[in-house]
């Protein structure tokens, strides 16, 4: 079935005046359980279409439907977490703290101790079982990646949205986190949807990957990869 479905979007910015649109004639289909990375050159609305995804910009044209909702519900369903370039971790905070610290603003019902607790399971999984008390200033840069990555996994989204994540680290770190990414979807089968500069990366990690095209901004191919990672 369907995680995400977008059926003829467009998008412009408001204050663009009758701005022609960024992105157009966006048809997606997005398998439960896939990996799909949208590539194509600066400007071509690769963010956008994320940020349309995560219900943080609304459409001009078309529908969007996350699990069966409007990308909005999805978003206050928590069903959508989010990964950047930058880890924005606070830097007062230990790694523990900036992984729960999301899940519990964003749902005080859960007590404190249960939210730290999903935070150093996550923390484990993407490696970081032993820094859970650093601070940011203590941790490598791929190290805090990881940790806004425990951040958003901490939240228990069903898809996982990641904007250029290891665009800010080195060739040898980038390879770890592609690694760790496989990792991830393996056990938790979550829906992930990465945007990356590198075909290398795309082709490495998807099963799908939509190619963008610029003016206007739209998917212009798409390609059905095996997956090239050994898995059993
Ligand atoms: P990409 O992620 O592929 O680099 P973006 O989605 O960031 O592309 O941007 C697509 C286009 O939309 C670019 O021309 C960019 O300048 C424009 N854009 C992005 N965000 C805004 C905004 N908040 N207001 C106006 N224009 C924007
Ligand atoms: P990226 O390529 O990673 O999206 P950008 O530098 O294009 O990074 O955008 C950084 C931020 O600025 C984003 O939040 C984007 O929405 C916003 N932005 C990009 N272009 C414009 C624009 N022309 N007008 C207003 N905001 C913009």
């Amino acid at each position: 079935p369907a995680m995400i479905t977008a059926q003829n979007i467009a998008i412009s910015y408001p204050g663009v005046k009758n701005g022609p649109a960024v992105i157009q004639d966006i048809n997606l289909s997005i398998r439960d359980g896939s990996i799909v990375s949208l590539i194509g050159p600066s400007g071509c609305g690769k963010s956008t279409l994320l940020k349309a995804i995560a219900g943080l910009v609304p459409p001009a044209k078309g529908r969007m439907d996350i699990a069966g909702v409007t990308p909005q519900e999805a978003a206050q369903r928590r069903l959508v977490g989010l990964v950047f370039q930058e880890a924005n971790l606070l830097p007062w905070k230990t790694a523990l703290d900036n992984a729960a610290f999301l899940l519990q603003v964003s749902d005080k019902s859960i007590p404190a101790n249960e939210a730290r607790e999903r935070a150093a399971e996550n923390l484990r999984l993407v490696g970081l079982g032993e820094a859970l008390t650093k601070l940011p200033s203590q941790l490598s840069g791929g190290m805090r990646q990881r940790a806004s990555i425990a951040r958003a996994l901490t939240l228990n989204p069903q898809i996982l949205l990641m904007d250029e994540p290891f665009g800010a680290l080195d060739a040898i770190t980038r390879e770890e986190m592609s690694y760790l990414i496989l990792d991830i979807w393996e056990r938790t089968g979550k829906t992930i949807v990465l945007v990356t500069h590198s075909i290398d990366e795309a082709v490495l990690l998807s099963h799908e990957v939509h190619v963008m095209g610029v003016k206007p901004g739209r998917i212009v191919c798409s390609i059905t990869v095996p997956l090239a990672f050994p898995r059993n």
